[in-house]
């Protein structure tokens, strides 16, 4: 249960209507404070695996949908991802997230089930899986969490169901979405949801109503970024005056405020921040943010799985982007919390 009370409408606005660079700063410093007192300055790391870009799904956003003729799609082998995984364990890592478009077909469900089981054997245990592979029956979510997974992460990309409607094609249901993050929680997985920020037609109250929409689910982490362009997707152009920059201060405010007003859960740092800016993560950081999420996919691979334009390191394999992370996050005075699961104390220690 939430021991904070329902943020308020009219006070996430205000937050997030702030534009002075003074009080900006002031309102990350806040949040930085909130951070210090319930989750510390400890980062923990995710290594994410982006092991398939075959997706059934159209969503108007993403650089992998469906209808994207332009991609060459591809598929990890079991042996490939493990490869991938175990290389993050060894690095201490503590932590792996499984990503890929969304497949629901028995052998794609089979395929999870028994990489988590053969992840889990080879770490004695040790390594936390969290998995980022859409929505799923409930059957399909018990199998992978008695495989082994502990975590699941599905963004519902905006708690508006009008808005919803108006990024995604009609078969795509947002209340079918939705019911999945709450059989997620049911059957016991440590649940993170999020949202896009500065999606064309999103207003500020429909972002407010995102940071209560993560309150009433009771959410454990929350994994949000900037929306960006993808060139071949229907939205490439829907915001005709795009600016990288007040995306980024945008999803940086939003950042804070869950900080401010949700206190003890998980809230990561997104690539899509390091997308607008080269120091984008540390700034995510330092806004409230405690999670990072270190791409170890097999750089064969990573421009395949370009969900906007301009995703950073796409020829950097896992060992200079580790390299590159430890130099960054020191540089701004946190600590790596290696080899910990770094489980978020909302879902650890519901009352505190
Ligand atoms: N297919 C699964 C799903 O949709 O839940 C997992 C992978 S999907 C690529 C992960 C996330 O990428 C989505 O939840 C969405 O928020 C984000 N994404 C897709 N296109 C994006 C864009 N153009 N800008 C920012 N984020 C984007
Ligand atoms: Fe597929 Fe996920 Fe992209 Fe939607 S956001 S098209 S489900 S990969």
């Amino acid at each position: 249960m939430n021991k904070v009370t329902r943020p308020d409408t009219n006070e996430i606005i205000r937050m997030l209507s702030i534009t002075c660079p003074k009080d900006i700063d002031a309102l990350y410093k806040q949040a930085y404070e909130v951070k210090k007192q319930f989750v510390g300055t400890t980062v923990y790391f995710r290594g994410i695996v982006e092991l398939s870009n075959i997706c059934a799904k159209n969503c108007y956003y993403c650089g992998i949908r469906r209808d994207n003729p332009h991609v060459e799609r591809f598929k990890l082998t079991e042996e490939e991802v493990i490869k991938s995984a175990l290389w993050a364990y060894e690095q201490h890592y503590g932590s792996v997230v499984l990503q890929s478009g969304e497949r629901s077909d028995e052998e794609f469900v089979c395929f999870i089930e028994n990489t988590v089981k053969a992840l889990k054997e080879r770490t004695d245990g040790r390594l936390g899986i969290t998995l980022s592979l859409g929505e799923q029956t409930e059957e399909t979510y018990r199998r992978w969490y008695t495989a082994g997974a502990h975590r699941y992460l599905l963004r519902i990309e905006t708690s508006s169901p009008e808005l919803y409607k108006k990024l995604h094609p009609a078969d795509h249901d947002w209340q079918a979405r939705w019911d999945c993050i709450r059989t997620l929680k049911k059957l016991g997985y440590q649940t993170g949801t999020g949202v896009m920020i500065g999606l064309p037609y999103q207003t500020l109250e429909d972002l407010a109503k995102d940071v209560q929409f993560f309150y009433d689910e009771d959410i454990d982490m929350i994994g949000m970024g900037p929306f960006i362009p993808h060139a071949d997707t229907p939205l490439a152009n829907a915001i005709p005056d795009y600016d990288g920059d007040k995306q980024l201060e945008l999803a940086l405010k939003m950042i804070a405020v869950c900080r401010i007003l949700l206190q003890d859960i998980n809230i990561a740092s997104t690539t899509a921040l390091q997308a607008l800016k080269p120091d984008g993560r540390e700034l995510g950081l330092l806004a409230g943010a405690n999670i990072i999420m270190p791409n170890i996919t097999d750089p064969q691979y990573r421009a395949n799985y370009q969900l906007y334009n301009g995703k950073p390191c796409l020829d950097e394999n896992a060992s200079l982007c580790r390299n590159c992370l430890e130099r960054r996050i020191s540089s701004i005075g946190e600590t790596i919390g290696y080899d910990q699961w770094g489980d978020s104390p909302h879902f650890t220690n519901p009352v505190n």
